[in-house]
């Protein structure tokens, strides 16, 4: 690992921190509770800001505020393409407060701001423009029944939506979540992650500036147990979709059969391999897997976090990674040179090296890294473990951190069953020249994305989703209009019709 220019705080970057109170019915609010809580930068674990601490009662407040102007106010019943012009507008204003967000985000979460600036956000402001198209083509079909009969399908607004998220990218995740559910004509209650509250409530005050009417957007800033499960939990809520682990997924979808039976979408964690065969051009596929693994800090729900290499390469592959590692540099998030930066905070820090500790009393080969760095924060070094198996808890188990698993294998058969072999089903990857291995791993890989000869590339257009524990439902893409929609058939006599 190359040494660091900058680990602690450069106080002159950090930005103004303009928003911490709950946004209800377009207001800033405290909580009904009068309570807040602290959030932090994960550079050296100080206090940035005192955030309102909303619970339940913050939570009825918002859904009412929601229902509100789901009965009664216009945007459900704005012309699609009114409502896309809004949203137009909204992505126009993301993207002029690119550095505001981006900064948020860093401070928040400990995200690198060059990548904010030049990928984050970037990726948002298309998203939030693809669903602005989209809100004018929501239709439905036409049904041919028998007899003297005809019919057509509705899609209509499922009414108070329910986003749960988590803080590895704050800002997209929001509107990965809001887009979508604006398009429809919906409105929703937003509780981002405690850990990173800050940009989804500047979000807000954007969205307002666009022109969403009040109540349309509201944002519960808050704990999971609390305001989370309240959002879960509520009768008022038609619909719900969480981002997040799979353990606290499980929980929102019991919430939502104990309460109204509202729909439930879950995103959920990973354990996606990535497999790279003998063929593979060596030092793509090493940058592949290493862009799989740390980018981010490794805070990504697709990381590559299984690395399948095929035996001939093996030996090899293990070099070229163990060389990036060299000039990698660990610091601070808001300095250009830097690469990866600390983790989101102190209880996922302690969680990924516990992690680095099982790896290594499992008998894993360290690599190279597997200790923390800087003298204060919650920075790793990127940690390369070679010779994992299959059952080590580092190949099973989501860690979230920079810590990349090396496991060899012969065939392709063999391989495609090691893959499989996992409650989660999320991503993959497959590294070759041959594009009939590619394809058969494709399709047998039971898992909601394939990336062939890349990673961690997605767009707009792109359903994002998993299969098994790794939740249902998809954001992104058009498929993740439905999840937000209601189907209604109309039915209706035809009568003196030439044709049947
Ligand atoms: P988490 O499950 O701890 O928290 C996610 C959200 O749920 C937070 O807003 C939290 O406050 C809330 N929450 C916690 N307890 C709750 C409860 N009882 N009821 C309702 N809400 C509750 O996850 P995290 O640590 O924030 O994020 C990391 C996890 O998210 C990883 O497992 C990762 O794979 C997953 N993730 C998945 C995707 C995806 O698209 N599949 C994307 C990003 C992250």
């Amino acid at each position: 690992m190359a040494a660091a220019e900058s680990f602690g705080c450069t106080k002159a970057k950090t930005p103004e921190i303009k928003f911490t109170k709950l946004f209800i019915n377009g207001l800033f609010v405290d909580s009904v509770s009068g309570k807040t809580f602290e959030t932090r930068d994960p550079r050296s674990g100080e206090v940035v800001a005192a955030v309102a601490e909303g619970d339940g009662e913050d939570v009825d407040l918002a859904v009412k505020a929601a229902r509100e102007a789901f009965d009664h106010g216009k945007w459900p019943r704005m012309s699609g393409l009114e409502r896309g012009r809004i949203i137009m507008k909204l992505a126009d204003l993301v993207e002029e407060h690119v550095e505001e967000l981006a900064m948020l985000d860093s401070l928040d979460a400990g995200k690198l701001l060059h990548t904010g600036r030049d990928v984050d956000i970037p990726l948002t402001v298309n998203l939030i423009r693809y669903f602005a198209g989209a809100a004018d083509k929501i239709h439905g079909e036409t049904l041919k029944l028998s007899g003297e009969f005809q019919g057509y399908t509705l899609k209509e607004p499922a009414g108070v939506v329910g986003h749960i998220t988590p803080w590895n990218f704050p800002t997209f995740m929001f509107f990965f979540k809001v887009a979508p559910t604006l398009a429809v004509g919906c409105t929703m209650v937003v509780k981002p992650a405690e850990q990173t509250p800050l940009s989804a409530l500047y979000c807000a005050h954007l969205a307002k500036e666009a022109g969403v009417p009040d109540g349309v957007i509201n944002v519960v800033t808050g704990f999971g147990p609390t305001a989370g499960a309240a959002v879960a939990s509520h009768m008022d809520v038609d619909a719900v979709s969480f981002t997040g682990s799979t353990e606290v997924g499980k929980k929102v979808m019991e919430a939502a059969a104990r309460s109204n039976l509202k729909t439930v979408s879950l995103e959920l964690g990973g354990k996606s391999p990535l497999i790279i065969f003998n063929d593979a051009d060596l030092d793509m596929a090493a940058q592949l897997a290493w862009q799989a693994v740390f980018f981010n800090q490794g805070e990504v729900c697709v990381a590559g976090s299984r690395i399948y290499v095929q035996e001939n390469i093996y030996p090899e592959f293990i070099k070229k990674v163990a060389e990036k590692a060299k000039s990698w540099v660990v610091g601070d998030p808001f300095d250009p040179q830097v690469h990866q930066g600390p983790q989101v905070d102190k209880e996922q820090f302690e969680k990924v090296l516990r992690y680095i500790e099982h790896g290594k009393n499992e008998g894993a080969t360290l690599i190279t890294g597997g200790k923390p760095t800087g003298d204060k924060g919650y920075f790793i070094e990127p940690t390369i473990f070679a010779d994992v198996k299959d059952d080590m808890s580092i190949a099973k188990d989501e860690i979230f951190g920079p810590v990349m698993s090396l496991m060899k294998f012969e065939t392709i058969e063999e391989v495609i069953e090691k893959a499989n072999n996992t409650k989660y089903g999320l991503a993959a990857g497959v590294v070759t020249k041959d594009i009939d291995i590619a394809n058969r791993v494709a399709r047998s890989i039971r898992a909601g994305i394939i990336w062939m000869n890349c990673y961690l590339i997605t767009d707009a257009d792109c359903p994002f989703g998993g299969y098994k524990m790794s939740g249902f439902g998809k954001d992104s893409g058009l498929h993740s209009l439905e999840k937000y929609l209601r189907v209604k058939s109309v039915i209706t006599p035809i009568y003196g019709s030439p044709w049947l």
